[in-house]
């Protein structure tokens, strides 16, 4: 059976990555994004793989996005909730804008997806959601309460849904990548990510593609027994 999975933020950086390592698996993938219609165009092409723009934020359009892909392509049996953004600054520089805007995204889309596709998941007796976290979920930086709140809660939403679904054939895990070579880090100063590498036990940057194997693992059929748990892919930055 051919499983369909939707994969936000997925026609670029990590998600692209996940997006690619499903496809190689034998899933129907639909990659979501927000706004950039160019990197999606030429994902498309380069990939063969759908691309679908909405906005995570936007409950009823998460609502109307599933239901129409799921017509289209089959019941969504997997999730990855990847899309992510970042507003960073101290609290004293940070706007109730810059707050809203991480929450509503990094969080509320993961929200707004489950609220999507975790009944129908329930009723057929299998699914699978990964929601990516983050290292500064677990451990906080400096300038980004917004991020690492929003993160933070995800692995309790990780948790607290991985119970409900149990019971269900439905497993619900969480992946915090450390630092990663993409457009988000590309964006730190290179001073900031001299101090940030030190510190990197493994000496580097992680790759898009070593999330993207976990992100695999916890959709395959072999992870039916992992489930609420956070895998940590950091290069031993963080550890506990
Ligand atoms: P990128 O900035 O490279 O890509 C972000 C993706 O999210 C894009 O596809 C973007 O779409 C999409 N997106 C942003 N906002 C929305 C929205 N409102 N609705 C739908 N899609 C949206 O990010 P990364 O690949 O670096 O990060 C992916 C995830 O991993 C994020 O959740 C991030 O927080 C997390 N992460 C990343 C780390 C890193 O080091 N890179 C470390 C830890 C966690 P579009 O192309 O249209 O803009």
């Amino acid at each position: 059976m051919t499983r369909v999975a939707i994969v936000t933020g997925g026609t670029r950086g990590i998600g692209e990555a996940i997006s690619l390592k499903l496809q190689e698996a034998g899933v129907t993938v639909v990659a979501n994004y927000g706004g950039n219609d160019d990197k999606a165009r030429a994902f498309t092409e380069r990939t063969g793989i759908a691309a679908a723009k909405w906005d995570v934020g936007d409950h009823q359009a998460c609502l109307d996005s599933c239901a129409r892909i799921a017509e289209e392509f089959g019941p969504i049996d997997i999730v990855v909730n990847n899309a992510g953004i970042t507003r960073d600054g101290t609290l004293a520089r940070m706007s109730y804008g810059d707050w809203d805007d991480v929450m509503r995204v990094n969080l509320g889309g993961c929200f707004n997806m489950a609220k999507a596709t975790f009944g129908g998941m329930v009723e057929r007796g299998w699914g699978r959601i990964v929601n990516i976290g983050s290292i500064n979920g677990q451990a906080g930086q400096y300038g980004q309460v917004n991020y690492a709140a929003a993160k933070s809660g995800i692995h309790g939403f990780t948790k607290a849904l991985a119970q409900e679904g149990a019971k269900k054939g439905v497993t619900v895990n969480a992946i915090a990548p450390g630092y990663i070579d993409t457009d988000m880090v590309a964006a730190v100063p290179p001073q900031v990510l001299e101090k940030i590498v030190a510190k990197i036990p493994v000496g580097r940057l992680g790759q898009a593609d070593e999330i993207a194997r976990g992100v695999a693992f916890l959709c395959s059929e072999n992870a039916g027994f992992v489930t609420g748990s956070t895998m940590s892919i950091n290069g031993g930055q963080h550890m506990y």
